[in-house]
């Protein structure tokens, strides 16, 4: 053998992980399978876009949202593992936010569900820190230059999203007509929310 080490895939090196957990009686019965589960069937979007059209449309929750994230989405029922630190992060027109993990993927599991894919890209991650406006535009997003663009680094304590602002033309619109028109993309801050 050579001084080289071999690296076993992440599917193996989770086998191997979970195999030896079980073996040592640290993974209770069914604790995999309810956190998968729980995955599938809470952690969505679509609650994070619950929670921004009730800051639209009423604005002592709005304020409560801003001062203490988590106590707010948990008045919705949000809550729980990875929703412990969240902080709500208000759009406006002149002031656009964007959030990042640059170490991993953490986001807010109950609001924002798991993380996507490019989120998790270590070239999303690296680049839009350095160059947000160029990033945005690639994903589709091109903001005006008068509108200065915020990155902020989410993490396992500090857990963003983003409010975005209300699209016009919305005036009248029920809490889940709004909430239909928040992405998952909007709550992180790579896209608007339009009415269109
Ligand atoms: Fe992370």
């Amino acid at each position: 053998m050579s001084g080289q080490t071999k690296i076993a895939s992440p599917e193996a090196r989770t086998a191997a992980l979970k195999d030896a957990l079980s073996k040592k009686g640290l993974i209770p019965e069914g604790a995999l399978e309810g956190v998968i589960q729980t995955a599938s069937e809470e952690w969505d979007p679509k609650n994070g876009a619950r929670v921004v059209a009730r800051a639209w449309v009423d604005a002592d929750f709005r304020k409560r949202l801003l001062e203490d994230g988590t106590k707010a989405c948990a008045e919705l029922g949000y809550e729980g593992i990875q929703g412990e630190y969240i902080v709500a992060l208000e759009d406006e027109p002149t002031r656009h936010n964007v959030i990042v993990c640059t170490q991993c993927s953490c986001t807010a599991w109950p609001v924002l569900g798991l993380p996507a894919d490019w989120y998790k890209s270590p070239e999303y991650r690296a680049r839009v820190v350095r160059e947000p406006r160029k990033v945005l535009h690639e994903m589709g997003l091109d903001l005006a230059k008068d509108i200065a663009i915020r990155v902020w680094e989410t993490s396992a304590e500090t857990r963003y999203m983003v409010i975005p602002c209300r699209p016009e033309g919305t005036e009248g619109w029920s809490e889940e007509q709004l909430a239909s028109l928040v992405t998952r993309e909007a709550l992180v801050g790579i896209a608007l929310v339009t009415s269109a």
